[in-house]
Parts: structure tokens; sequence; C-alpha cells
């Protein structure tokens, strides 16, 4: 029989490289801790409308993307292809978004049915951040202060830049909208496909195609910034001293519109060139109107989202990951001969307890003294404690294996001591 193997473009993390992902997300949530966000968590199976209503019909997303399927209820769900609809839809069903502020975090898998290659995943995982309730650019500013220091602390940021454009109000895009669909209406035959459709139903996305022949049409056509209007041109014009101030570098991209519908004002992407083609590590903006689009409360709110495993691809293309970052294992606990396994199971958890966050590994499985040993020179552990005999000990061997020091055989009760002296380590009080 054939072995059964994974969905293409999903992928396994296997031991080896989780310790990579627990880096970033530990790295993530402790900056967003420090900013005092919280966590949001929320199914990864959505009602399709869900999807349709914000990102668009009319987007890559939609048409070409998502995967959904009818459940036995003959219901529409939608594996969700990103987080910020979700978000909304899952703070506004909580009361989150009436009369208050929230700023808010979430990871997880997201799902999309796109070509797999390097950076460009059926399931990959987001950490998204979301604010609700805040309409100016101080939110704005300090989410993107927040991108800049998770770089900092990954030390990635010599390698990432930010992007920033201004698509103005939504009556400014509507209007801008209405003035490029009627230049576009006269090249109508040389446009590609997709932005020939696009014309009827959603004309913005037309300036993201990366068809040539589109392209060389869009360099004549009417420019999104002429039709931002007064009030949104001031916000933008505060973030960008916020961002002055704070010693973070942009460039403004008047082309950036973005793959989703719902933004107005600002919206943003990191990018690398580290990666070829799936060059955008992080990317989010301001998004209005979506809660009231999808039949909500109405509030102000602005987010971003950034594709994990793109970072982890940076992170180890510059080199950027701690050295030890794969070693688990600070002691190993051999246990050899059946007499003992008990006791080594009792003293394994003793240690623990006395130790919090030492990592000890007790050797399950039996094999001979010396098989054990080598297995604890193997894992990288800085001390093997070695238990032996066909009935229980009242002695316990004890070896550092950072040096060729011989072992010393102690009173078990002794081992505690030994352990913290020796890797020079706190104790934590028995509360027995
Ligand atoms: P792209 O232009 O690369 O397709 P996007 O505009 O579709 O990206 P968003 O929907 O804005 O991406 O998602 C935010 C981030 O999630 C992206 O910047 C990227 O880092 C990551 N991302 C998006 N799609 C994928 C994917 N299929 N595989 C891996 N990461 C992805
Ligand atoms: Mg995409």
């Amino acid at each position: 029989m054939s072995r059964i193997q994974a969905i293409r473009g999903m992928n396994d993390v296997l031991p080896e490289q989780t310790p990579r992902w627990q880096y970033f997300e530990d790295g993530a949530r402790a900056l967003l801790t420090a900013y005092a966000y919280q966590e949001i968590r929320f199914p990864v199976l959505e009602q399709t409308q869900l999807f349709k209503r914000s990102i668009g019909e009319a987007t890559d997303i939609v048409e070409k993307e998502m995967y959904t399927f009818e459940d036995r209820n003959g219901d529409s769900l939608t594996l969700r292809p990103e987080g910020t609809a979700c978000c909304v839809r899952a703070a506004d069903q909580g009361g989150l978004l009436y009369n208050q502020t929230r700023k808010l975090w979430y990871l997880g898998p997201m799902y999309r049915h796109e070509r797999p290659q390097k950076g460009r995943y059926r399931q990959f995982y987001q950490l998204g951040v979301e604010a609700f309730g805040m309409g100016d650019a101080d939110i704005e500013a300090e989410m993107l202060l927040l991108c800049a220091d998770l770089w900092q602390r990954l030390g990635i940021s010599p390698y990432v830049k930010l992007e920033l454009n201004n698509l103005g109000a939504s009556e400014d895009r509507a209007r801008y909208g209405a003035a490029l669909r009627e230049f576009l209406l006269p090249h109508k035959d040389a446009l590609d496909p997709d932005s020939q459709r696009r014309l009827g139903s959603n004309v913005l996305r037309v300036l993201d195609s990366k068809d040539p022949g589109t392209r060389e049409i869009l360099r004549d056509a009417p420019r999104l910034d002429a039709f931002v209007g007064e009030a949104s041109r001031a916000g933008f014009s505060n973030l960008l001293q916020f961002l002055d101030e704070a010693g973070i570098a942009y460039t403004l991209n008047p082309a950036l519109v973005r793959g989703l519908d719902y933004y107005n004002g600002l919206v943003f992407e990191w990018t690398t060139d580290k990666l070829g083609a799936q060059s955008t590590v992080c990317a989010g903006g301001r998004y209005d109107g979506l809660s009231a689009q999808l039949g909500g409360t109405r509030t102000p709110a602005v987010g971003f989202a950034m594709g994990i495993e793109r970072i982890l691809l940076l992170l180890e293309e510059v080199q950027a990951f701690p050295a030890h970052l794969g070693q688990s294992v600070d002691v190993y606990l051999a246990v050899v001969g059946q007499g003992v396994q008990s006791q080594a199971l009792r003293l394994g958890r003793e240690l623990r307890q006395a130790f919090p966050g030492l990592r000890i590994l007790t050797h399950c499985g039996g094999g001979k003294y010396n098989a054990q040993l080598k297995k604890a020179y193997a894992c990288g552990a800085r001390a093997a404690l070695i238990l032996e005999g066909d009935q229980p000990q009242t002695t316990v061997k004890l070896r550092l294996l950072s040096d060729d020091s011989a072992s010393v055989e102690l009173p078990l009760s002794s081992a505690e001591g030994w352990l913290a002296r020796e890797l020079g380590l706190k104790q934590h009080n028995h509360v027995e």
C-alpha cells in the first residue's frame, strides 16, 4: 500500500524545527505583552460569507484561493484565509467593539489554495495584530513601532524596509475608482483578462496587476494621491511625523493598494530583498469600515499580519537564529536495570519540582550503561545522573558531561545539592 502523505503545500514542523518557531513565538509574545496587547483566539472555520463580504468578491483570495466546502448541513464554510475578518467578527460578537478601545493579537494557521513554493504555502501561519476604537495616527504609529521593535529583537532590522501609502477616505477611493475606470475603459481590450473583469467589479485592483501590458497603460493613469481629501492627508502627515520622531525609516509608495478590499487611509508593507518573489513579510493598514460592512458595530480599526514562515526563512537566510537553539535537555537521568525504574521516575519528578525550568530527560526503555551515556552526550545534556541496580538504591552516580571529570557517587538525597552546585542552579523551596 502506498504511504499516505500530507496535503501539498501543508507542512509538518518537525522537532528539529520547532525551536525556531518557539523562538519567534516567545519573542513576539513577550513584546506584545510588553505593549499590553491581549491575545484573542477564534476558529479556523467560518461562514463563507464572512470572507466574501470583507475581503471582497473580486479579489485573488476570494476568487481563486479559498478552501470552501459544504458541511453536512449544507452550509457553506471556509477555512480562514486570513485573520482580520475573523478577529472583527469575534470581537464584535464578544462585545469588544462597543464604546471602548482594544489592542489584540492572534497567531495561527491560515489557508489559501495557491501554488506552493518557497515562502508560499497552502497552510501558513500568521501573527496578526488588530486595534479597535482608535481613529488617529498615534495607534498607527504604535503598530509600526511594535513591528520595528520585533525586527530589532529578532536581529533583522537591517533586512526589512517599510513602505507606506495613504488610500484616503472611502469616498476619496470611490471618486478615484470612477476616474480610474473612465481612464481605463478606452483601453479595455489591451488589459489582461483579470483586469478587464475588475474594471467592472473592483477597479482599484487593476493597479495591482503584474501584466506588463496593463502596467504600461497604467503609467499614465490618474494617481490616487490627487484624490485624497484634506482630513485624511492631515492624519497621514501626523503619522509620518511620529515615524520621523521615532527614527523609523520608510518609503512612500503610491502604487501600494494591497490585495484586500477593506482598507482605507494607511496601508503598509514590510518587505525584504532576501526572499526573492515572496518579499512581503508583514502587511496591514486601516480598515474603519469593515465592522459595519459585516453588519456589526461601527468602529475605527487598524491592524497588520505577518507571515511567520517568511520571517523564519529570513532569520535563516541572514543567520539571525541564536546558536544552540535546538538543545532541549539539561540533565540526562540514566536508568540501568529494572530494579531502579520506579525510583528513577520519582527522582525525576522531585528534581523537576526543585528546579523549575530545568529540562530533565528520564531514560525509558532500558539498555546498557554505555549506550545510555552516549545518548546523554549526544543530546547535549550538561550532566548525567545514573541510577543502576536490580533493586532500589540509596545512592546515585552523578557526572558532568561538559568536561572529562569522573563521576561521583552520593546518597540520593544529595543529588539536588550537587546539581545546584555544579550547574549553578537556584533551588525552588519545597512546599510539601
Ligand atoms: P502576497 O502578495 O505575497 O501573496 P498577500 O498580499 O496575499 O501576500 P496578506 O494577505 O497581506 O498577503 O498576508 C499577510 C502576510 O502573510 C504576507 O505578507 C505574507 O508574509 C504572508 N502570506 C500570505 N500568503 C501566504 C502564503 N500563501 N504562504 C505563506 N505566507 C503567506
Ligand atoms: Mg497573496
